[in-house]
């Protein structure tokens, strides 16, 4: 059989421990054998990271600026306890958070739904997705001990020195104070990059804030998305049949567990940390989640929602067998060559990755799956595969 042709590069971005294992395994068995695969290729495990002052990390952004799809493996973000284990020059920063502030984007993680692995909640038949804006908020906020009896105020001076002062409290004893801040571009940004995946994805928008409380504050990314909504998505929605609502934090919530699942969930970055992780254990497991940065100028960067699944890597260089789940990883993948068949009309490949996804779920439905879905399948008598068997066995059914 002919091999499927690319026109375009993906930016491919390797990764670090268990994950670059799986990655290598990925390309040899599913990937290589059906596509003329074309990547530029950005190695961002930790020691090359460190060889190059962690220049690679900026340069597999900037690529992707220019060929607007990335795919990118698991990572180390480094702690005191690499910067032994690797002998590094400096504590690198995390790339997903140099990347993403480089192409400016939100990141959306949605669950993989296979029968047989059932989320707790009993009505949710489909996913959902979880938008989570990442810039600011609580994460880039300043705090403040009150010792004692004292006023506290919030004080913005102008570039021209005017002031304008709000009272927080007047302190008769000691307290604690915090203030935060976000940006009309950041938002903008946000709402944008959400817009357009409903669209992309034709799936209904839904959006909370506490507005009702926090007047001015969470008011006002109600207020952007509405306007963004009006002037440059209301048409295009109404076209694509889905709809974009918006309600209060606690009614989004109360309706998110009563729901059948299927839509995107827009969250401010608190709320995005909060809920995605009882959304995605809900579901099943972190191995069974997709995530994709996308940004407001179209830029996709896909890649699993786990790390470098550090302790199996140390069972494999002991020379021990490992069960580890490259699913998540098989999507990052699919997905990207799915957009890139999307931008590049190449029909062949969005198949393909159709055909990948499935051949990926109908193993898994098979009962053949890796040890960490054995333990939460209602499938009986699953066979548990290595890491390396999981992935052969999906080859074969592809
Ligand atoms: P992790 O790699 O997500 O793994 C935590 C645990 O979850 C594993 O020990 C394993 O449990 C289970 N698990 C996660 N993915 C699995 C998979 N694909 N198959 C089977 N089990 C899986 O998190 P971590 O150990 O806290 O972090 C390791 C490294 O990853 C860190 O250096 C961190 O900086 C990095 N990290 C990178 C990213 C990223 O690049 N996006 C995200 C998070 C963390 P059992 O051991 O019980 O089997
Ligand atoms: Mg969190």
């Amino acid at each position: 059989m002919e091999k499927i042709k690319m026109t375009t590069p993906l930016v491919e971005m390797d990764g670090d421990e268990m994950t670059r294992i799986l990655w290598k395994m990925i390309k040899e068995e599913l990937l290589l054998p059906h596509i003329d695969l074309k990547t530029e290729y950005y190695d961002l495990g930790l020691e090359h990271r460190n060889e190059t002052n962690d220049q690679v990390t900026v340069d597999s952004a900037m690529a992707t600026k220019k060929y607007k799809v990335a795919v990118k493996c698991a990572t180390i973000t480094p702690n005191a306890a690499r910067m032994t284990e690797y002998d590094l020059k400096e504590m690198w920063k995390s790339p997903n958070g140099t990347i993403r502030a480089i192409l400016d984007g939100t990141v959306f993680r949605a669950p993989i739904v296979v029968k047989g692995i059932d989320p707790c909640v009993r009505n949710w038949k489909k996913p959902i997705t979880i938008a989570r804006h990442a810039y600011g908020d609580v994460y880039k906020g300043s705090e403040m001990k009150i010792p004692g009896a004292g006023k506290v105020e919030l004080v913005y001076t102008a570039e021209n020195g005017t002031q304008t002062k709000e009272l927080v409290h007047e302190f008769d004893g000691p307290g604690i104070v915090q203030g935060m801040h976000n940006l009309n571009g950041s938002i903008e940004s946000f709402a944008r990059s959400c817009f357009t995946y409903a669209l992309d994805t034709k799936q209904d928008l839904w959006f909370a804030t506490k507005d009702t409380i926090s007047k001015k504050y969470d008011h006002t990314f109600k207020d952007i998305f509405q306007e963004i909504y009006d002037a440059e998505y209301d048409d295009k929605f109404k076209e694509a049949g889905i709809e974009y609502f918006y309600t209060l934090i606690d009614d989004a919530v109360a309706r998110v567990m009563k729901s059948q699942g299927g839509f995107i969930w827009a969250c401010k970055n608190y709320d995005g940390d909060v809920m995605s992780d009882m959304v995605s254990s809900a579901f099943g497991s972190l191995a069974m989640m997709t995530s994709v940065l996308v940004s407001p100028e179209g830029y996709y960067e896909y890649e699993a929602a786990h790390g470098t699944v550090q302790r199996h890597y140390y069972k494999h260089l002991k020379g021990e067998e490992t069960s580890t789940n490259s699913v998540a990883t098989i999507f990052a993948w699919t997905g990207a060559l799915r957009k890139r068949g999307e931008l590049d009309g190449i029909k062949e490949l969005m198949e393909f990755a159709d055909r990948l996804e499935k051949a990926t779920i109908d193993t898994i439905e098979s009962g053949k799956m890796t040890k960490d879905l054995a333990l939460i399948t209602t499938i009986k008598h699953p066979t548990v595969l290595n890491s390396e068997g999981f992935i052969k066995a999906i080859a074969e059914r592809l």
